[in-house]
């Protein structure tokens, strides 16, 4: 699948619709964390999220940031990606990607490289069933090769 067909709202709407029908009870708060994921193209951290969503509503606690996280990587709507620094979250986009992740500022971006026909070929030779893949690059973003 090719990176963010999907325009933001109508993911919000699909989202919302899949946590309903599972019995999640959409708090004023779970609804701006699904926000911030969907809209976020930063891939932001935990911290990240409590952070914004705080902003709106001061008495988030983080237990409801990670309950939501859980719950939305149970119904596979959003991409942890693990990193030694902490877990960072793609809620645009749910689906295994590549990206491309600043060394020095910790940026995570998104690669339009589309590996799903060479994890289709891999299944097929080896004979694996559910291959998934994860590929990063890294590098130092523009911004922080300035002065
Ligand atoms: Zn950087
Ligand atoms: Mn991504």
């Amino acid at each position: 699948m090719a990176l963010n067909t999907v325009p933001p709202k109508k993911r919000l709407d699909d989202v919302l619709a899949k946590l309903k029908s599972a019995g999640y009870r959409i708090t004023p708060q779970r609804l701006a964390i699904v926000k911030i994921l969907i809209d976020s193209r930063e891939h932001p951290s935990v911290e990240q999220i409590y952070r914004q969503v705080r902003k709106d509503f001061p008495t988030t606690s983080l237990a409801t940031v990670y309950n939501t996280l859980e719950r939305l990587k149970e119904m596979g709507e959003v991409l942890e990606l693990p990193f030694s620094g902490g877990s960072r979250y793609d809620g645009r986009n749910p689906h295994p990607h590549p990206h491309l992740v600043c060394t020095v500022c910790g940026a995570v971006e998104d690669l339009d490289i589309d590996l799903g026909p060479a994890a289709e070929e891999v299944a097929a030779k080896r004979g694996y069933a559910d291959v998934r893949h994860r590929l990063e690059f890294y590098g130092i973003c523009p911004r922080c090769q300035g002065g």
